[in-house]
């Protein structure tokens, strides 16, 4: 990398200056260099519910069977099933009636040769009996009580002839004691937690959650509360990037906006403690460089890049000391892109996913989209299903500044930098906004 090189002069001239860059990373190339820079964080113990997203960092073990013990899949009678050979509606089997078990009792009798019990779903299966047939299947509606009483011995009659095994769940069928259950790696979905739960694991080991840091730059740049002045603009990028981090799975941590002032971002960037990323919008357009550059190279290492994407061409990635610090364009729309394409994958990367692409859907576009000087153009779209396919509309205005018209899409289109448009009726990727990605 050519982090130490350039110009030392607040006022370089642009053609020295981005002689010393990196320049011209394609999106791919940009996003393997930031990604090679990172890993899966440590291991941490969470509730089970908290760790719903994130990553398992060891393998998990069954310590008992799943289902703890053999039970009935139907409410019935439980029956040998040799018994109830030859059963059928012209000619029943009928079975004395010994006892009932109920799901959370324990059977008090064995079943014996001609001899049932009445049971519900998820009840023990007693002693004796493999097989359940199901109450539709027996005289169950049309008889009156079916347990002995006053000396009265209960019958029932089966109308139907069941398998051994038939309607019954078997200890350990789902997860045997000892299996590995889940590797490390898994991703804790909503049916992973709910089998950690009938494990009884309460507590889960997985990679941490990373915390990024983020401080917006410009002179110009309000945070949220005072009266704006002529000249000044709300920090709006702050919030977007908090709410990517905490959708992507990270710990947002705000810094608020500090002026292009060399001596204020360092003062805040070295206070900033126990972060694993640090996210800074602006500053890093050539008319910025200097003081970029100045700043964090003072303190570590920094390198400009052009990326071939539109929108949010500048950026710049390095290091604070041991913290990967990713310079994003000021731009909303420039930031927000820019955050989906290097800042999300390397935040999934920390949490030890080990897919981080963004969900894509191929889709027909709807109007032209240009794309002129060889970048990749994420154009914001509504993407809607139309028949047998997706079609994508680009929304509103495509400025880099215009916040308005991204908050209404819900993807992003893709047009590959070699295209010099796309034609309506192009078939392209298109990334999601709304797909829960979360962690
Ligand atoms: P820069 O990359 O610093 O040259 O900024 C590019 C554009 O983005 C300028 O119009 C800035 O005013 C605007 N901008 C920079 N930072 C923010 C921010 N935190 N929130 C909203 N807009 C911003
Ligand atoms: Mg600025």
């Amino acid at each position: 990398m050519t982090s130490s090189r350039g110009p030392s002069s607040p006022h370089a001239r642009a053609d020295r200056l981005w002689e010393s860059v990196e320049s011209l990373l394609s999106v791919d190339e940009a996003r393997e260099r930031i990604l090679a820079a990172v890993s899966p964080l440590p291991a941490v113990r969470v509730p089970l519910l908290e760790a719903l997203g994130l990553v398992l960092a060891r393998p998990v073990v069954a310590g008992h069977d799943v289902p703890p013990f053999t039970n009935s899949a139907m409410d019935g009678y439980a029956v040998r099933a040799e018994d109830t050979a030859g059963a059928s509606y012209e000619r029943p089997v009928t079975l004395s009636v010994v006892a009932e078990v109920a799901a959370g009792s324990r059977p008090a009798v064995a079943v014996g040769p001609g001899q049932a019990a009445r049971i519900m779903t998820g009840a023990v299966l007693p002693e004796g009996a493999d097989a359940v047939v199901r109450f539709e299947e027996t005289d169950e509606w049309d008889a009156g009580p079916r347990l002995a009483s006053a000396g009265q011995p209960a019958e029932i009659r089966i109308f139907r002839r069941v398998k051994t095994g038939e309607n019954v769940r078997l200890a350990g069928e789902d997860i045997r004691a000892g299996q590995e259950v889940l590797p490390s790696g898994t991703v804790l979905r909503p049916a992973c937690i709910g089998l950690l739960a009938s494990l009884n694991l309460r507590w889960v080991t997985v990679h941490r959650r990373p915390r990024v840091a983020i401080l917006a730059t410009g002179n110009e740049v309000v945070d949220l509360g005072p009266e704006l002045l002529p000249g000044q603009i709300r920090n709006s990028n702050n919030y977007t990037l908090a709410a990517l981090v905490r959708q992507s799975g990270g710990e947002p941590i705000l810094l608020g906006v500090v002026r292009d002032d060399p001596d204020e971002i360092r003062l805040r960037l070295r206070k900033v403690r126990g972060v694993d990323l640090i996210l800074t919008s602006g500053g890093v357009s050539i008319g910025d460089y200097d003081l970029v550059k100045h700043v964090l190279q003072a303190e570590g290492r920094i390198d400009l890049w052009q990326v071939r994407i539109k929108p949010g061409k500048p950026m710049a990635f390095g290091w604070i000391g041991e913290v990967p610090l990713l310079g994003l364009p000021g731009n909303p729309v420039a930031a927000f892109v820019a955050f989906l394409q290097f800042g999300r994958p390397a935040i999934l990367k920390m949490l030890g996913y080990r897919d981080w692409a963004p969900p894509i859907v191929r889709a027909r576009l709807l109007a032209p989209c240009e794309n002129r000087g060889q970048r990749r153009h994420f154009v914001r779209v509504l993407l809607e299903r139309a028949g047998e396919e997706y079609v994508a509309r680009p929304v509103g205005e495509q400025g880099s500044g215009i916040l308005s018209s991204v908050a209404l899409a819900n993807g992003l289109a893709v047009i590959p930098e070699q295209w010099n448009e796309a034609p309506a009726g192009a078939v392209v990727d298109v990334q999601l906004l709304d797909a829960s990605w979360v962690p």
